[in-house]
């Protein structure tokens, strides 16, 4: 019986658990590695923020993957022998496969600077959980929190915290010329407009060389204090793949079969592969639709029929929740700005949701 080891439960890794009866009707013994919950980004702000619960987006995958009769085993990934089809778990298990898949997310890209443990990451989401709880635990004081990145995250986390109670100031400092540079022109001028209104300091053209517990300073000696910064300079494949030999900061490279370049048992969906026909951003909805070209990858394999390929979309719709209950809809050049994206978002958001959570 082939074994099929799962590495992260990610979003396409939890379609294939959700339909992995049919996997093991095919024939497969299907195992997952993975922290016992998922955090899904899309609430991540809000819940960071202290608007949702923290349970909002969260996944029990062990629940899930003992609904789907899918092996469970608690943990992360340590090692891998690629020759020997070995995974060595973070509790020392020794796991072997005939078939793998890596669905490890990301990490917050370092940006070539100096950070201090105590700044918080956006991601992986652990991190960015601790914020409301930092928050709270100062919030008579009226504090001061520092944003450095000015992309989706960094606009998102900015605008939220600036409506926070106890929050007293908010700092967003890039290093480029222009916040939101990925969003259409008039978009940007919109969110400029919502953060001048809510009072957020804007710093442009700050290439941040030092990012302290309680002071940056930019690379023209600018220094500025705060009493909680958080990291939000853009997404990165984790270390750990480099460490592996299976890929590098850009992640696994991998075909449009979502195979590694060179091993056809190894695959790689979502934030931690490289796509080689064309780099994909890192955005949950490259992970929801590689779950099922996965699915039928694995299926079309033991079978000997030809594997599908994943296709990307050209342009794919992302929403920003602003707080507040406004959201900023862009697909494109198109963007919308109001309670409706909003509304949308939470939509697309809890239908996803309610599939897994259960
Ligand atoms: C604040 C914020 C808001 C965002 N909002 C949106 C949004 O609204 N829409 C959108 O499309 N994108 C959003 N993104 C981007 C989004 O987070 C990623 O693109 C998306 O999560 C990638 O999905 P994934 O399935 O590849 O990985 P992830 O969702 O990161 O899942 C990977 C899983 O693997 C686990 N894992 C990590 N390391 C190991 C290991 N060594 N062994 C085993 N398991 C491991 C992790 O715990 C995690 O559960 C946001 C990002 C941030 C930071």
């Amino acid at each position: 019986m082939p074994v099929l080891l799962l590495i992260g439960a990610g979003h396409a890794h939890l379609y294939v658990v959700k339909h992995a009866a049919d996997l093991a009707a095919a024939g497969y013994r299907v195992l997952l590695l993975a922290p016992r919950f998922f955090d899904y980004s899309g609430v991540a702000s809000a819940t960071a923020a202290g608007e949702m619960s923290s349970s909002a987006g969260r996944i029990d995958v062990r629940s899930l993957a003992s609904t789907s009769s899918v092996e469970f085993h608690e943990g992360t990934l340590e090692s891998l022998d690629p020759q020997a089809r070995i995974a060595v778990t973070s509790r020392g298990d020794r796991l072997s496969y005939d078939v793998l898949s890596l669905n490890i997310g990301s990490v917050v890209a370092p940006a070539g600077m100096n950070v201090h443990p105590t700044v918080v990451r956006v991601k992986p989401l652990s991190g960015l959980a601790d914020l409301d709880a930092r928050l709270r635990a100062s919030e008579q004081q009226g504090v001061t929190v520092t944003v450095v990145g000015g992309g989706a995250s960094g606009l998102e986390l900015a605008a939220h915290l600036s409506v926070r109670s106890g929050v007293a100031n908010v700092r967003l400092v890039e290093s480029g010329a222009v916040i939101g540079a990925g969003l259409p022109a008039g978009a940007r001028r919109r969110i400029g407009r919502l953060l001048a209104r809510r009072g957020v300091a804007v710093r442009t053209g700050c290439v941040v060389r030092d990012l302290g517990e309680r002071s940056l300073v930019c690379d023209d000696g600018t220094e500025m204090t705060y009493d909680v910064a958080v990291l939000a300079t853009g997404l990165t494949a984790p270390p750990l793949l480099a460490q592996l030999g299976v890929g590098d900061e850009r992640g696994v490279p991998v075909r449009a079969t979502l195979q590694m370049v060179d091993r056809d048992d190894i695959y790689s969906v979502g934030d931690c592969a490289l796509f080689l026909p064309g780099p994909l951003p890192r955005v949950g909805v490259h992970g929801v639709r590689q779950g099922p070209v996965l699915q039928r990858s694995l299926l079309a394999r033991l079978r000997g029929e030809p594997l599908p390929v994943y296709e990307p979309q050209r342009r794919a719709l992302s929403i920003l929740d602003l707080g507040n209950g406004v959201g900023l809809a862009v697909r494109g050049r198109w963007w919308w700005y109001g309670a409706g994206s909003l509304r949308l978002k939470r939509y697309i958001d809890q239908r996803w949701l309610k599939i897994y959570q259960q």
